[in-house]
């Protein structure tokens, strides 16, 4: 293409708003523009980059068997109504009326679209397992829209969804997806972990999340330098085997509370009122120490209200062990004295610590989306606050180092979560009515966009990786009006057209340190110049990740250019 005719505004000035090196260069080299706070057009070139990541996650998508959709992002309350999501998004859910008053949401995601549709369209075991998948704007009326596209309002996501008739097809999809992840982020070129993450809003039970390593990430992951352990700080395994208990416990004690200020607290605690600030209570029951820890977010809020109502149970083995992750994750205020109070907060601990294992307490309040069919010895997961750098590693292998990550994507195994909600069932191989087993998958593709910037660039500007880049090379007739060079380049330029070749080919009549700037910072390959040399049939060949340069005769040119 002719960047004479293409909207490629490049900036001079570090725009004053952007604080982060992928924000800043997007807006800098005219890829991107602001229309709102968290909201962006994608102007030519970052259109071009955004489809070539979309493609290698369709490629692979539809590799691992996923079929492409494309559902609304217009969407009746009513189906957030009946997943209880309407209430929990809380402010991020962004909402409207239409002209009859009736109440919409955009989608934030889409389980409950999906689940509807699967619903209604299959109602066979036959059909199952299936993924659907779809790239789209998704919208979020996130609190601090911030970091360009790394944290927009509206942003292009891909997800998907997978139905099934057992755990173990699920456990089966899940691989393979996670799988194809590996793929897209290493085709992306980037520096990234698979980690163990915390189920947040989304009420699965088994996740992962996809970190590009980088110190810009907003999450912290701890991972082993020996082994694959890594999981986000707010969530890792500690110690497994919590053995399901069929009998109440004979004796529980209260051993230490911390940061609970009163009984009060605690009992409310024990109530699963748990938004007290309170983060863990140490029992010993029978003969074990047993630690209850709230898990979520730190902030408290609307959207955040799901993860109050989730606590985790820690079975560790000595009291010393037990004291050590308690104290380094919050400064105990020691144990609270055993009152009349803590008997009654005692009956409701047994009840509560019985009931967890199967996934409910009495009050039908979730604890953990546990699935009684299965067998409670899974990894039990707990703060990862409490873990420290060059602690031994939860596997036993390496020790533990932290890093910053920014997520690009999720993968959850659902369970029957959103299927139950909204009442989507199928008929299984005993004809009988079964609710879907679901897992869902998301990328953020425009903040894989931006984390590929962050991780490739320099101090002039973007370093695309070949398979990303908008163009594979930047042919710049550095003098219009010298009409050897304008032949050459226009030669060139069909040349390369014709053998396939994407090449941006600068003729516009603007100074030669203008072509250089703006060519170093958009980022392209290589870069062929066209300047004094064009009579003897010869340009320059830059490469921009190294900065190489070289005198080519342009029958030569080609065969550079891999
Ligand atoms: P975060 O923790 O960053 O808020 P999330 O956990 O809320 O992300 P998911 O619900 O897991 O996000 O959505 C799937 C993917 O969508 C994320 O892994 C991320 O890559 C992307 N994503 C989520 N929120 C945004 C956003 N505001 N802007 C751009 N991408 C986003
Ligand atoms: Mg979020
Ligand atoms: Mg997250
Ligand atoms: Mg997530």
């Amino acid at each position: 293409m002719r960047q004479s005719n293409l909207l490629i505004p490049t900036l001079r000035e570090v725009p004053a708003e952007a604080d982060l090196k992928s924000h800043q260069l997007l807006l800098k080299a005219g890829f991107i523009r602001q229309l709102a706070s968290g909201v962006y057009n994608f102007l030519p070139l970052g259109k071009r980059v955004l489809r070539k990541v979309e493609n290698i996650v369709r490629e692979e998508m539809d590799r691992a068997g996923a079929q492409e959709v494309q559902m609304p992002a217009l969407q009746p309350a009513e189906l957030w109504q009946a997943t209880g999501r309407w209430d929990t998004m809380g402010q991020e859910l962004m909402r409207l009326k239409d002209r009859h008053e009736r109440n919409f949401a955009l989608g934030a995601t889409h389980e409950e679209v999906v689940t509807a549709l699967v619903r209604d369209e299959v109602n066979s075991y036959k059909k199952l397992p299936f993924s659907l998948y779809q790239i789209q704007a998704k919208y979020r009326d996130e609190k601090r829209p911030r970091f360009g596209l790394l944290r927009g309002r509206e942003f292009l996501m891909k997800d998907a969804y997978s139905f099934h008739e057992t755990y173990e097809s699920l456990d089966e999809t899940y691989d393979v997806i996670f799988n194809a992840y590996k793929r897209i982020f290493e085709r992306c070129g980037l520096n990234f972990r698979a980690v163990i993450a915390d189920s947040g809003a989304m009420g699965g039970k088994d996740t992962h999340e996809f970190m590009v390593l980088s110190d810009v990430g907003e999450d912290i992951i701890a991972y082993s330098n020996e082994s694959d352990f890594a999981a986000n700080i707010e969530m890792a395994p500690v110690v497994s085997n919590y053995e399901k208990s069929t009998e109440a416990p004979k004796s529980l004690e209260i051993v230490e509370t911390p940061n609970a200020k009163s009984m009060q607290e605690v009992a409310d605690f024990l109530k699963h009122d748990l938004n007290q600030g309170m983060k863990a209570i140490m029992f010993k029951v029978d003969e074990k120490f047993v630690l209850v820890v709230t898990r979520g977010d730190h902030e408290v809020n609307d959207v955040k209200l799901k993860n109050l109502y989730e606590a985790d149970i820690v079975e560790l083995a000595t009291e010393q062990e037990t004291k050590e992750v308690v104290g380094a994750g919050f400064g105990s205020l020691g144990p609270i004295n055993v009152s009349e109070d803590v008997e009654v907060v005692a009956d409701h601990a047994v009840q509560y610590l019985v009931n967890a294992t199967c996934g409910a307490n009495e009050d039908g309040h979730h604890f953990k989306n546990v699935n009684p069919e299965r067998d409670f010895t899974v990894t039990q997961y707990a703060d990862l606050r409490f873990i420290q750098e060059g602690d031994l590693s939860p596997d036993g292998k390496g020790t533990i180092e932290f890093a910053r990550g920014i997520e690009v994507g999720h993968v959850f195994k659902l369970g029957t979560k959103y299927a139950d909600a909204l009442n989507a069932t199928f008929l299984n191989k005993e004809g009988r009515a079964q609710t879907y087993i679901m897992g869902c998958y998301g990328i953020g593709v425009s903040r894989t966009l931006a984390s590929i910037v962050e991780q490739y660039h320099d101090e002039q500007g973007i370093v695309w990786p070949k398979d990303l880049a908008p163009f594979q090379v930047h042919l710049i007739n550095l003098n219009v009006k010298k009409e050897e060079q304008v032949e050459l380049s226009d030669q060139l330029y069909n040349q390369l057209l014709n053998s396939g070749v994407d090449v941006l080919y600068d003729d516009r009549p603007d100074r030669a340190g203008v072509k250089f700037n703006d060519s170093d910072l958009i980022g392209i390959p290589y870069r062929v110049v066209v300047g004094k040399r064009a009579s003897e049939g010869y340009v320059e060949l830059k490469y921009r990740e190294s900065g190489e340069q070289e005198d080519i005769h342009i029958d030569e040119l080609q065969k550079h250019l891999k």
